[in-house]
């Protein structure tokens, strides 16, 4: 199997900017990195497409998956398997691609020593954001939680921030071009 290719993990508090920072690196290097796409037990949502959003599988798919040692971590929420497929690894690094997963800190500790002892080389970045208020006037601004949504997210980010000295990488989301080119010169500093 072709490890040559170092897999990245982007982590860091929901609502630090890790979709944004992404899609502005996909966007100039789509030939060099390519996002993990997760595998899942619930149903797609309208909209959601097969392999783009997700990769939908039944539950006795799942379970037939991780019992033959094809899923790299997963998790039930919800009564709902999550989990990222060693196929999908492999399938990324076949088009001489680096792979990346876009995580909360929670999926990095599991992620992180189980792709090292299938032998890849691990490269991990942790994006802080400029400070707490401004990570609330984030998540706020973006609309995706109600007040009491919120607060537990922040809750969270204050203990996910407990983990960025595990990481590879600090770097802080402030101005978003200088967080995109700092991201970028730690994916692309051996090519
Ligand atoms: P995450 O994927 O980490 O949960 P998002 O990428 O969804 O975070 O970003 C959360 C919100 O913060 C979005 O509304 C996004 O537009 C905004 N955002 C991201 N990066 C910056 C930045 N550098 N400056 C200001 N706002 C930002």
């Amino acid at each position: 199997m072709e490890k040559s290719h170092t897999v990245f993990i982007l982590s860091g508090p929901s609502g630090v900017g890790k979709t944004t920072v992404w899609d502005e690196i996909r966007s100039n290097h789509s030939d060099r990195v390519e996002k993990i796409v997760t595998t899942t037990t619930r149903a797609p949502r309208p909209g959601e497409t097969d392999g783009v959003h997700y990769y939908f599988l039944s539950k006795t798919e799942f379970e037939a998956e991780i019992l033959s040692g094809n899923m790299i971590e997963y998790a039930l929420v919800h009564g709902n398997y999550y989990g990222s497929s060693a196929g999908e690894l492999d399938r990324i690094v076949s088009h001489a691609k680096s792979p990346v997963y876009i995580v909360d800190p929670q999926g990095m500790a599991h992620l992180k020593p189980e792709l090292m002892r299938r032998g890849y080389r691990v490269s991990t970045v942790f994006l802080l954001p400029p400070s707490i208020d401004e990570l609330k006037n984030r998540l706020r601004g973006r609309g995706t939680e109600d007040e009491g949504a919120l607060n537990i997210r922040l809750a969270n980010a204050l203990v996910e921030m407990e983990e960025k000295d595990f990481y590879d990488h600090q770097i802080e989301n402030d101005c978003l071009e200088n967080a995109v080119a700092k991201v970028s010169a730690v994916m692309f500093a051996r090519s």
